[in-house]
């Protein structure tokens, strides 16, 4: 062991000594072993002191609960730590690199936070008079001017609630329009290449359309010979939905000839935009011949997801989709900003309401905070930087790993199992990463690549942080190229071992139950 001139120690013991350290309580270091709540439970204890209730009897004419409520007693000290040391069992944005490729977890700037914790913006309700909110529809109407500049499209729908819910909306409005020209009964083709996230063919699905699978190339993009040969019959075709830049991390280079294309034959081009990160204020999906697009604000915008919020996915129209926009919507005119919220006079032809009410507020004030926080100029270097974190990923482990298609990537990085030893497979490389610190890449998707792992790294980390990531990463794939069998017992040092995720998925057990009186009665 390193020692300082002190005599303290200044490296961290090997993990296999660290293993074999059993304690009585089952905690480790200073990470506290903890049940569940239902566990900890002592009937009677309560965090709150209420007084007794006056006079005898009861007004509640018989219906009071002859059994108690199913809730856990616990005082206040022991709810909070509960729910600390889950959080510490927790990995975070807020604790290191989340390389969760096609999810862009990059930094929440608290700046954010503390704009949407605005009692102007916190504290008010949907079901208030319109004249007593106006900064907040101002504020939603604001977004939409960025969101409309930044994309170069002339509408957007607000109200989605995810990315896959914009999805929704934009397939909706293809419908809609489909209807309006009399041809929804016979255009039924959506055409959605293999590498797709799994919520497009979906929602093509969810919306009547029959899924039509297009092939990728050896380059990872679009095959145009067979998009061309699934185009020849034409008139049964609605459109595509298409990621750009793909979920194989590759900028779609044909795309003005698949618009053009699917233009041609009748059909719209919905694009999905999750990936817009990449190509904030670099690049105009409406200069690119795009009908719809989603935007995650919770991805490109750093409103927070996973554990920690909601999402929010307004969806980008064009001219011939803006028409059939869902309600409710912003305009404003000379009294001020308004919510359009029936399907008639100017939204006469909208297919109708998506979300009770006009979407997530709070996600809109964080993201417009993030907007005007970077400004146009940051905006794109949140692009550049982006891409070029991924790329720096990418060359320095591309003679480790085996990278899945030549030449540059744009935001994340794409490795197959190729290098692995027999035995070995990608899931064994994504545990061991937890052993060292890190969340897992995203495993076995896109499905197009044998093996694969989708490495994103976000605008939002150092070169420091790049490089340990990265030394981490290169010290499992060697082992894994080498065969080392350790890797298929990992993780080691987790609070949870390896898992039958089979039985987990396939049998979830979801509910606690009780353990049996007898049982109870005999401790
Ligand atoms: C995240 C993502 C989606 C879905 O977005 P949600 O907000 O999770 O519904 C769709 N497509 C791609 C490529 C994505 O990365």
């Amino acid at each position: 062991m390193t020692m300082n001139s002190s005599g303290r120690p200044t490296a961290p013991v090997a993990a296999s000594d660290i293993q074999s350290v059993e304690t009585v309580s089952g905690s480790k270091g200073l990470s506290q072993f903890e049940p569940l709540i239902f566990e900890t439970d002592r009937w009677g204890k309560t965090g709150v002191d209420l007084p007794k209730a006056k006079g005898k009897a009861s007004r509640l004419g018989g219906v009071e609960r002859s059994v108690r409520p199913e809730l856990p007693g616990l005082s206040e000290p022991e709810t909070i730590r509960h729910y600390m040391r889950l959080s510490q069992r927790n990995y975070a944005i807020d604790l290191g690199l989340f390389p969760l490729g096609s999810c862009t977890m990059k930094h929440n700037p608290r700046l954010n936070e503390k704009m949407a914790r605005l009692p102007g913006f916190a504290d008010i309700h949907p079901m208030q008079p319109q004249a007593s909110v106006q900064g907040a529809l101002e504020l939603i109407d604001e977004l939409a001017t960025w969101l409309k500049t930044l994309t170069g499209m002339p509408a957007v729908a607000m109200s989605p609630k995810a990315g896959a819910h914009g999805e929704l909306c934009g397939m909706l409005a293809i419908r809609a329009a489909l209807q309006a020209r009399g041809e929804s009964e016979t255009r039924k083709r959506v055409l959605v290449p293999a590498s797709a996230h799994g919520t497009n063919p979906a929602t093509a699905a969810q919306c009547g359309f029959i899924v039509d699978e297009i092939d990728a190339n050896a380059r990872g993009r679009v095959d145009m010979d067979d998009l061309r040969a699934k185009l020849k019959k034409s008139d049964d075709v609605a459109g595509i939905m298409l990621t750009n830049p793909n979920t194989c991390g590759l900028f779609e280079t044909d795309i003005k000839e698949i618009a053009d294309l699917i233009h041609a034959a009748g059909g719209y081009f919905y694009c999905d935009g999750a990936n817009f990160n990449a190509i904030v204020g670099r690049v105009r999906p409406g200069d690119l011949g795009v009908d719809a697009m989603h935007i995650n604000l919770h991805k490109t915008f750093s409103t927070p997801h996973g554990g920690g919020g909601p999402g929010s996915g307004p969806t980008v129209l064009s001219d011939a989709l803006a028409p059939f926009a869902p309600v409710p919507f912003v305009i404003k005119d000379g009294n001020g900003f308004h919510l359009i919220e029936e399907t008639e006079a100017e939204a006469k032809d909208s297919f109708g309401r998506m979300a009770s009410f006009h979407g997530q507020m709070g996600m809109f004030v964080r993201a417009l905070t993030y907007m005007l926080s970077h400004g146009a100029d940051g905006l794109k270097q949140v692009a550049e930087d982006a891409v070029l974190n991924a790329n720096y990923i990418q060359a320095k482990l591309k003679t480790i790993m085996t990278p899945a298609f030549d030449g540059y990537c744009m935001h994340e990085a794409l490795f197959s199992d190729k290098f692995t030893a027999e035995g070995i497979e990608t899931i064994d490389i994504a545990k061991a990463l937890i052993d060292e610190g890190y969340h897992p890449m995203t495993m076995y998707f896109p499905l197009v690549v044998h093996g694969a792992m989708l490495i994103e790294p976000t605008e939002t980390e150092s070169k420091a942080e790049l490089d340990r990531f990265c030394d981490s990463l290169a010290s499992v794939a060697r082992k894994a190229a080498q065969g080392d069998e350790s890797l298929k017992g990992a993780p080691y040092l987790a609070p949870m071992k390896r898992l039958d995720e089979t039985q987990a998925a396939r049998k979830p057990v979801l509910k606690w139950t009780a353990p049996a009186p007898e049982q109870v009665a005999a401790e």
